[in-house]
């Protein structure tokens, strides 16, 4: 009999689990239960450029570089054709991180192994935008604009078989009599769903703004950035932790308006489309393993958690997402043949 799995969650985390179990064993009747989908997820306000911080982390340094450097190719294959990339709103961008005061801010030891193109900003480039711009990298890295992406996702999860549904779990026990396995993508959800008190909310706040002339990103100090995306630039921003204030705060609106005008003066004419608060899901590092998850009743549940991906979720669900499918495959009673060795 096929065996059947539910992935608890329709972000970015728990739409690419879903896609790369289904490749992986195709045999396997996948559910997606979840509260909220594409709109109304963190994952969908998030810019998605492909800048891993020094903060990600998972289990060990080795599962860490290889989520990342899976993801990284992961993404950087949809770029050789170019309709299917527009398509999954997946794009290069190019761009500078300028700092005034630390050198180090502006470099990135994951980036500059992985980059064709990373190097520090000549003397006639620090002075381009303005500001005194002391230290500078320019690199061409990937944006992924979740706008596009989930639903790109659930399609092809759709037709593929997949089940969608829409519900909120109170808890995993409501699960237990009808899947052999459960895959834990609630991101910030897992506080509760599985009572996990170090995810943590790191509140960011961003306007989304039309200024179709501006083509490059920018990072600069004090959490300063511009990320074009295909349908809006992304002007941020912040990174409160803790914070637990879901709605738009006046003063970081105010704040974050001069930070990107000043560096960036003809944003002033851009038009503003919304503004956004979201919950990065943090945790101290990315949950993702095996558990025998007890339920209230006196039984176990075959449980594999992949959560808690901070600021870094958009940039490492391919990797993580591969992670965890092998540890989904260890708990199914067979293993199916790949859709890639078929
Ligand atoms: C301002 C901001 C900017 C960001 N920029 C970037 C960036 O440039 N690059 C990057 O890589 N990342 C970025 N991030 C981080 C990224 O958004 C998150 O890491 C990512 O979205 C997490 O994805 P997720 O699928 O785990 O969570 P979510 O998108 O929150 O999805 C969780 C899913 O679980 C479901 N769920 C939860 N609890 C329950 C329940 N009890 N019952 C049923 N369903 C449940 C929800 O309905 C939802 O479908 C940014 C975040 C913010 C806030």
């Amino acid at each position: 009999m096929a065996s059947k799995v539910c992935v608890v969650g329709a972000g970015v985390v728990g739409l690419s689990t879903a896609t790369h179990l289904q490749e992986q064993c195709p045999d396997a009747h996948i559910t997606i239960i979840a509260d909220k989908f594409t709109v109304d997820t963190t994952s969908d306000g998030a810019a998605g450029i492909f800048r891993p911080g020094s903060s990600f982390r998972c289990a060990t340094s080795e599962i860490t570089r290889q989520c990342l450097d899976d993801s990284f190719y992961h993404y950087r294959k949809f770029l050789d054709d170019e309709a299917e990339a527009i398509r999954a709103g997946i794009k290069w961008i190019s761009g500078y991180q300028l700092s005034s005061k630390y050198p180090g801010i502006v470099r990135n030891a994951y980036l500059e192994s992985v980059l064709d193109e990373f190097r520090p900003c000549t003397k006639e480039e620090l002075e381009i935008y303005p500001g005194d711009w002391k230290y500078g990298s320019f690199y061409k890295t990937i944006l992924i604009e979740n706008r596009r992406y989930l639903p790109y996702l659930t399609e092809k999860f759709k037709s593929r078989g997949g089940v969608i549904e829409q519900h909120c779990l109170e808890s995993l026990d409501e699960l237990g009599k009808d899947f052999d396995v459960i895959c834990n993508c609630s991101g910030f959800g897992a506080r509760e769903l599985c009572n996990d008190i170090t995810v943590l909310p790191m509140r960011g706040q961003v306007f989304k703004v039309n200024a179709p002339w501006v083509k490059n990103f920018l990072y600069v100090d004090y959490d300063t950035y511009i990320l074009p995306g295909f349908s809006s630039i992304t002007l941020g921003g912040c990174r409160q932790y803790d914070s637990w204030n879901a709605e738009v705060n006046k003063y970081d609106s105010a704040a974050i308006w001069e930070r990107c005008t000043s560096i960036l003066p003809s944003l002033e004419k851009a038009e503003i489309v919304k503004e956004w608060v979201g919950w990065r899901p943090y945790r101290y590092c990315v949950r993702i393993e095996k558990e025998n998850f007890p339920t209230k009743n006196g039984n176990t549940l075959k449980v594999v958690h992949n959560y808690g991906h901070g600021g870094y979720g958009v940039l490492s669900a391919p990797g993580t997402a591969k992670y965890a499918v092998n540890l989904i495959q260890d708990f199914l009673p067979t293993t199916s043949v790949p859709l890639s060795k078929l």
